[in-house]
């Protein structure tokens, strides 16, 4: 396996995000105030890093802003660690950071921290209001949940499930172009899953829908948070039925069968044609399908 096939974005958090602490609102409230409590804060849901980049910004209390702020869990040192959404001051030796370039900087589980807090925070943003009455809803739970207060309704934080998948015959991979992507840029095959689907039916229709090809023997590979705003990708392999393809090309421009010689050298930056960085799950699909292979 390469180093590529093994790493995933976004995941491997080092926090306990401890549910029974935050289930007690003065348990949360005494994290708050303990002194090796620790803040992420996200401005316009950017998280702040160090000057350097390197690294996340943890600010004391006295440097959080005013904001929806939410408890991430507790870090192996024991210290509560927060994320609050909103303007620190400019003498703070951190910068707004897209949460793109933090996951792709993070090579470890810190990436998963910024996914944690953007999407919630992201979701609290969006949730103010009640979908039940239009009450007003407040923060409960360490920010894991908001509670109407007219109808007494509890919401929790949304997640919506993407497939993304790769079709597989005779020793090839069918990737594809999206309608936006650029020119030579080739990647999986995505789609939500839509209410009343399991995961290898929306597997199969998404593949129908998209690429016109019919597959079975469905093979769950990894998951991975994506942050948004709120995604979470199930990754599969799927074995095609026929290698002919007939694309919706209101969403998919192109396609093509590919090898594992020719993935290989893709996910090398060997080839004119690219693909997607190590950040997203499709490379880890076809890093993994490359990896595996018997040639
Ligand atoms: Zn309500």
């Amino acid at each position: 396996m390469t180093d590529s096939a093994n790493w995933m974005g976004f995941t491997g958090s080092p926090l306990d995000r401890a549910d029974p602490l935050r289930s007690d609102p003065a348990a949360v409230q005494a994290a708050r105030l303990n002194p090796m409590a620790r803040y992420l804060i996200l401005e316009d849901l950017k998280p702040l890093m160090t000057e350097d980049g390197q690294d996340l910004y943890w600010a004391r209390r006295s440097e959080a802003p005013q904001g929806t702020s939410v408890f991430l869990g507790v870090a192996p040192d024991g210290s509560p660690r927060f994320a609050v959404d909103g303007k620190a001051d400019d003498d703070i030796p951190a910068k707004a950071t897209d949460a793109r370039a933090a996951g792709a900087t993070l090579g470890d589980g810190r990436a998963e921290i910024v996914a944690q807090a953007r999407s919630l925070l992201d979701w609290h943003r969006r949730h103010g209001f009640c979908a039940s009455c239009g009450a007003p809803t407040t923060v409960v739970k360490g920010g894991y949940s908001r509670l109407c207060e007219g109808c007494g309704v509890e919401h929790f934080p949304r997640i919506d499930p993407v497939v993304i998948m790769v079709p597989e015959r005779n020793d090839r991979i069918l990737l594809g172009r999206g309608a936006n992507f650029p020119n030579g840029f080739f990647s999986a095959f995505a789609g939500f899953v839509e209410p009343g689907e399991s995961i290898e039916e929306a597997v199969a229709r998404e593949l129908y829908e998209e690429a016109g090809i019919a597959v079975s023997n469905i093979r769950f590979g990894a998951s991975q948070p994506w942050p948004f705003p709120c995604s979470l990708m199930l990754g599969a392999f799927a074995s095609a039925h026929s290698d002919e393809f007939h694309l919706d090309e209101k969403e998919i421009a192109e396609a093509r069968w590919i090898t594992r010689a020719e993935a290989r050298a893709a996910l090398q930056g060997e080839t004119e044609w690219k693909v997607p960085p190590p950040l997203a799950i499709a490379h880890w699909l076809i890093a993994t399908w490359a990896a595996n292979g018997d040639d």
